[in-house]
């Protein structure tokens, strides 16, 4: 058999632990008997970003933007346990951090939806991905304890000395204060992207805040969302028969569990944060969501949402049998490459991808599956696989389609 030509190279993001040796044998054993495959290799993981002092992710990141699609393995983010087990020479940022940081983009995240795995809101029959804007809230404020009696102010000074100030709390006894903040451009270059992945995947999008509470910072972001939709995307929508829809957050959750599925969520740093989580256990399994970073230029790097399953590594190290998931990275290889064809106007690639997706879904139906989706699915009597014959018995089903 032929194999299928890539033009352009996919900027290849190896990484940690056991999702690094299943990278491996998806490589060897579903994608390179079928590809010429075209890659540009930078290996994220952590020992080779210690030797390069994380170099090697910021030429990874700047390559997306080169080539614009990116396919990357899960990494391990650095701690204390971390600098002792690798002999790091620093506590490295996470590289999903610099890599958003350099990209500027928007991380979707969607449950890969198969039948025997029933999302536990039974309403639930179409995914639902979740945007979550990353910067910037919470996650970038600054905090204090009080402990006597005083007063906590916010105050902004112009670079030309004026002076705003608004008194946050007069404290009569010990408490706690905290400031944060968000930046206009973020918040645009989030709708942007949400708008754009939305017309991309045919999905409406849904967006809520707290404005009626929140009527300054809430506001602003229910404000950019509608500027930006009006201006710049509302015909768009409208040609593809799509609609964006804005609403108080706690009536958005109200109407999510009411809801089908098949729409974008957009949410605010913290309720991404939290909402995510509900959602992809909601749909049965971490390993079970793919997740993809858009940036506002139209830059996509595809991952699997979880992280390097360590636990099992150390298993696979002792050289016991493990049963790990490969299907959120599997298809993180997939949307990658059926970007890529798009790009460059390759059906064949394109079709490689939706292939092998339904191999992997047509594998798990059939009863075979690894060991965490035995668990939870309603198939009687699964056959638990081990992660390497997981791997075989989706290339098995492959090979019946091509
Ligand atoms: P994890 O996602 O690796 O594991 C969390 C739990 O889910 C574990 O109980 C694990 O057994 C289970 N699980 C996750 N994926 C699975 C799969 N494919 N098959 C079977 N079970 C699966 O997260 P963690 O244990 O918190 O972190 C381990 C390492 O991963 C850490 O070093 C962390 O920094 C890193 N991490 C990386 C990313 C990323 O690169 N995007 C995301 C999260 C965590």
């Amino acid at each position: 058999m032929k194999k299928i030509q890539m033009t352009t190279p996919l900027v290849e993001m190896d990484g940690d632990e056991m999702t690094r040796i299943l990278w491996k044998m998806i490589k060897d054993e579903l994608l390179l008997p079928f590809i010429d495959l075209n890659t540009e290799y930078y290996d994220l993981g952590l020992n080779y970003r210690n030797e390069t002092d994380d170099q090697v992710t910021i030429d990874a990141a700047e390559a997306t933007k080169k080539y614009g699609v990116a396919v990357k393995c899960a990494t391990i983010t650095p701690n204390h346990a971390r600098m002792d087990e690798y002999d790091l020479k620093k506590m490295y940022k996470s590289p999903n951090g610099t890599i958003r940081a350099i990209l500027d983009g928007t991380v979707f995240r969607a449950p890969i939806v198969v039948k025997g795995i029933e999302p536990c809101v039974r309403n639930w029959k179409k995914p639902i991905t979740l945007a979550r804007h990353a910067y910037g809230d919470i996650y970038k404020n600054t905090e204090m304890y009080i402990d006597r009696p005083g007063k906590v102010e916010l105050v902004y000074t112009s670079e030309d000395g004026e002076e705003k100030r608004s008194l946050v709390q007069e404290f009569k006894a010990p408490g706690v204060a905290m400031g944060m903040h968000n930046m206009t451009a973020s918040i645009e270059s989030f709708a942007r992207s949400c708008f754009n992945y939305a017309l991309d995947t045919k999905q409406d999008v849904w967006f809520g805040a707290k404005d009626t509470i929140s009527k300054t910072y809430d506001a602003k972001f229910k404000e950019v969302f509608q500027t930006i939709f009006d201006t710049e995307f509302k015909d768009k929508f409208e040609e593809a028969g799509l609609t964006y829809f804005y609403s108080l957050i706690d009536d958005i959750v109200a109407r999510v569990m009411k809801a089908e599925g098949g729409f974008i969520w957009a949410c605010k740093n913290y309720d991404g944060d939290v909402m995510s989580d509900m959602v992809s256990s909601a749909f049965g399994s971490l390993a079970m969501m793919t997740s993809v970073l858009v940036s506002p230029q139209g830059y996509y790097e595809y991952e699997a949402a979880h992280g390097t399953v360590q636990r099992h590594y150390y298993r696979h190290l002792e050289g016991k049998e493990t049963s790990t998931n490969s299907v959120a990275t599997i298809f993180a290889w997939t949307g990658a490459l059926r970007k890529r064809g798009e790009l460059d106007g390759s059906q064949e690639l394109s079709d490689f991808a939706d292939k092998l997706e339904k191999a992997t879904l047509s594998t798990i139906e059939s009863g075979k599956m690894t060991k965490d989706l035995a668990l939870i699915t309603s198939i009687e009597n699964p056959t638990v696989l081990n992660s390497r014959d997981f791997i075989l018995a989706i290339r098995e089903e492959l090979e019946k389609m091509l």
